[in-house]
């Protein structure tokens, strides 16, 4: 029967040539890469399989990067599917009775994986078995199979919504951070060099310093703003040209983008700068909730543009002078 999707995946990007592939090439996160360093280092002296790793932060921040590095540093295999797409258990199963010993097998979005499919994870975790049932009813029984040794790597975007006993399960939590704007300039620099664009470095700031923290979206700006610099300019990323460009594309000072400006407005004009629930937002923004929670918020947050309160989301002064608004009571004085 032909299968509407396969449950294994290959990292897709448009810039996988610009993946750095060691980590010695991985900019930022340095808390999380030199404890990395120590795990892999161990496990490959003792010649056994890492530990299983769970990564967790907002999306693009280099999840899918450190786990396929991880596999290249420890000299391994590396294997990719996500939590939506593994639907049944047998999916999982057909995976993991094909990984070599030691291998590396990614799961992204780990936190949406079927229950059903979660129940044959944990004996592969804790004692690298499959327990699978054989015959029906009265009949059944179930076999244990012996599965080699590998290293899961988990990436979730939302760590709450993770089961405890999947969570339990990982020996190396990692928590990923959004990227300063000095590491995002190297980060661009890089990419820069390696596509071979001519970039100033005051034209390079200006891409890191409004790409949201996050180095997937500094990739993705970078590659517009070449775009302007070829068909406008003469070709060199200089600062006039990535301002021009940046703010063409609806880039703000700040790096917020439409759709972060359309929720901070309409929590300031709609509900007088809040505390307002998510699901209203979700509402009348037209977004899902998890794309308000997952993408949108983790940045204004973090930013200190909103804050999080029992009672819903409210803007901060900060965001107020943001969107050249006065907050309630505070105007014409
Ligand atoms: P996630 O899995 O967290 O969504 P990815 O690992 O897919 O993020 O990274 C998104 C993009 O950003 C990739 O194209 C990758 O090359 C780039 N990237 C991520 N982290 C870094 C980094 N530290 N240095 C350079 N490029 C990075």
């Amino acid at each position: 029967m032909a299968r509407e999707l396969n449950p294994e995946k290959q990292p897709e990007d448009e810039d996988r040539a610009l993946r750095p592939e060691r980590l010695d090439d991985f900019i930022g996160q340095a808390e999380a890469r030199s404890n990395l360093r120590v795990f892999i280092e161990s496990a490959r002296r003792r010649g056994q399989a890492m530990d299983h790793t769970l990564f967790h932060g907002p999306p693009g921040l280099g999840k899918t990067t450190l786990a396929q590095i991880i596999s290249r540093e420890l000299g391994v295999g590396f294997r990719m599917t996500s939590g939506p797409v593994l639907a049944r258990a047998g999916d999982l199963a057909a995976i993991l009775t094909n990984l070599e010993p030691r291998d590396v097998l990614f799961i992204d979005e780990i936190h949406r994986m079927n229950p059903a499919v979660e129940e044959v994870l944990y004996p592969a975790l804790e004692d690298f078995a499959l327990d699978l049932v054989i015959g029906e009813g009265p009949a059944a029984r179930t076999v244990r199979i012996d599965l080699p040794p590998f290293t899961l790597v988990g990436a979730t975007t939302r760590l709450g919504l993770l089961t405890t006993p999947l969570r339990d399960r990982f020996g190396i939590p990692t928590r990923l951070s959004f990227y300063t704007p000095d590491e995002l300039f190297q980060i661009v620099t890089r990419a820069a060099r390696l596509m071979g664009t001519p970039a100033e470095e005051a034209g390079a700031r200006e891409i890191a310093a409004r790409s949201r923290g996050t180095p997937r979206i500094a990739g993705r700006l970078l590659r517009r703003v070449a775009d302007f610099a070829i068909v406008e300019g003469d070709g060199e990323i200089t600062r006039q040209v990535a301002d021009g460009a940046l703010t063409r594309l609806g880039v703000d000072a700040l790096g917020l983008d439409g759709a972060d400006r359309r929720y901070l407005r309409l929590i300031a004009e709609s509900y007088g700068g809040g505390p307002v629930g998510v699901e209203t937002l979700s509402a009348a923004l037209s977004e899902s909730r998890d794309a308000i929670e997952e993408v949108i918020e983790p940045f204004l947050l973090q930013q200190g543009l909103i804050q999080r309160t029992p009672r819903g989301r409210a803007l901060a002064m900060a965001a107020w002078r943001h969107l050249g608004l006065d907050p309630p009571g505070q105007g014409a004085l």
